[in-house]
């Protein structure tokens, strides 16, 4: 963040304070209740129809590469988006539209793919499960500890049947994962290349299969998001058994369709936003792909664009300039606030 703007945060900031801005720890369904539309601070400039990145890893190894992020570099972005006023939020949260987000921060969520044993690695000392601190999770729950007001989570999309490669371990990571706050989402059974399947019976062994396969583990998950191999998609005709189906007397039904690569989505309350289609951002630190890097510096420069929560989860603060793209069939008895942020400006 450049200094400008860090300035003017902390001005803010001060200013939300003498408003009785809720700390993020004072988050919680009671206190939600009880605020009223004219409680809501306009001078964080909320604009819940601005954009939120959905980023994508897979693996977590020693160097920085195109598809591998380093421990460091991993841990740099947590502290990265921990500074910059973003907040972790599950994808399932953001597609319903129940995050909890306190007021002035802006949503974020992390994906990954592939379910590498990086992701989750556990060792066993003296008969004891403990986590890899250099794995994905080991170092999220870390990074929970010293900022348990971050919201550490994060989605793992899986395929076949030793996610994680520790077999032994399977039932003890899926649970961890899902007591934890964490989500598990489908990634095929063979982690297909989806366009070259040209049967519906194919399409729904590859997502009823994995999803069968998992459920065994956590039978009372629901796992209700889907990302796409390669980003790849089969003929359209298809296209509705990625959405929902029926496999062996299993139902699924993804709220969620991810691609791969590039750019932030739309708010889930952006009539643009499109649940088939959730594009995401690489997380990336080498000097060729810069994908997440590039996109923390636009939202550096672009604030106003952010999705920036009113603190609110019942009430959805939109700038004048943005309320034509309000989606009124999402809102099922949320309140709408518009304001105009250039009068704020002028004050
Ligand atoms: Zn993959």
């Amino acid at each position: 963040m450049n200094r400008l703007l860090l300035f003017l945060n902390i001005i803010l900031i001060s200013l939300a304070g003498s408003r009785g801005y809720l700390e993020p720890e004072e988050f919680v369904e009671e206190h939600q209740e009880e605020i009223r539309i004219d409680d809501i601070d306009l001078t964080l400039k909320p604009n819940e129809m601005g954009k939120v990145m959905v980023l994508m890893l897979h693996s977590i190894e020693d160097e920085d590469g195109v598809w591998e992020i380093s421990k460091e570099s991993f841990k740099k972005n947590l502290e990265y988006l921990h500074d910059n006023n973003y907040y972790l939020v599950s994808l399932k949260d953001y597609i319903t539209g129940e995050m909890v987000v306190p007021a002035g921060k802006t949503p974020v969520v992390l994906t990954f793919d592939d379910g590498l044993k990086n992701n989750f690695n556990v060792v066993e000392e003296n008969g004891e499960l403990i986590i890899d601190p250099d794995s994905a999770v080991g170092i999220m729950e870390e990074f929970k500890k010293e900022n348990p007001r971050f919201n550490s989570t994060a989605t793992f999309y899986l395929f076949g049947t030793n996610p994680f490669r520790q077999k032994e371990y399977l039932d003890f990571k899926l649970n961890f994962l899902i007591e934890n706050g964490y989500d598990i989402g489908n990634h095929t059974y063979n982690h297909a290349f989806l366009n070259e399947i040209n049967s519906k019976e194919e399409i729904l062994f590859q997502l009823g299969e994995e999803a069968k396969f998992i459920k065994e583990f956590i039978p009372e998950y629901e796992i209700n998001s889907l990302s796409l191999p390669y980003g790849l998609r089969p003929e359209e005709s298809l296209q509705e058994y990625l959405v929902r189906g029926e496999y062996e007397g299993i139902k699924y039904e993804h709220i969620g369709i991810l691609d791969v690569g590039s750019h932030p989505s739309y708010s889930w309350v952006d009539k643009r936003f499109n649940f088939k289609e959730i594009p995401r951002i690489r997380v990336s630190r080498t000097e060729e792909y810069q994908e997440s890097e590039e996109w923390y510096e636009y939202f550096e420069e672009n604030y106003d664009l952010r999705y920036i929560s009113d603190g609110v989860k019942d009430i959805i603060t939109v700038p004048e300039d943005m309320k034509i793209y309000i989606n009124e069939d999402k809102l099922e008895g949320k309140e709408i606030n518009i304001y105009n942020r250039e009068m704020l400006d002028n004050d």
